[in-house]
């Protein structure tokens, strides 16, 4: 048996993981529909009179040029999520289990307390990528299950999740 781990060494790996290790990734969630922000909505559509403020200022009365007078548009919100990713597979972290994930091209460890976050998402984009691809925006899809991770005195816990470039 170990012996038990005081948690304040944990402090220092938890720091080491937030500040060196992690990576910025975007989370793209479900396509919503919100009310047009340069004219105003009127429950059916564009009243055709410019919101002050909007990007495309245009004569009231005229048909909104920002939403084609739908007084609505499509927007795919989006968050920051702060996690470790690994696009190799030597480096990948044992889960424990075996996993059957043929078609992943990373590893991603992030913080149990943001798995809320990326169970909405739809898919992600790493803003940062190592090689070749550090100068493409490709988009990762989740495949396989959440493996939760870390050690057990440690009060921080981590998931461990598979993203493949296809769905
Ligand atoms: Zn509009």
């Amino acid at each position: 048996m170990f012996p038990d781990i005081p948690t304040g060494i944990f402090k220092d790996f938890n720091s080491v993981v937030d500040n060196f290790w992690s990576k910025s990734i975007t989370l793209f969630y479900p396509e919503i529909q919100e009310e047009c922000s340069n004219c105003y909505y009127n429950g059916m559509r564009s009243n055709g009179t410019y919101k002050t403020g909007g990007p495309y200022p245009f004569e009231n009365g005229s048909i909104c040029p920002y939403c084609a007078g739908e007084g609505l548009k499509t927007v795919e919100p989006t968050e920051s999520l702060t996690a470790r990713i690994y696009y190799d597979r030597k480096s990948w972290i044992d889960v424990g289990v075996k996993v059957n994930v043929p078609d992943a091209a990373a590893q991603i460890i992030f913080k149990m307390t943001e798995l809320p976050k990326v169970q909405q998402c739809k898919y992600i984009i790493p803003e940062y990528y190592e090689g070749i691809n550090a100068y493409q925006n490709q988009r990762l899809f989740r495949v396989g299950e959440y493996y939760p991770q870390g050690f057990t005195q440690n009060p921080v816990k981590y998931v461990t999740t598979f993203w493949s470039y296809r769905v």
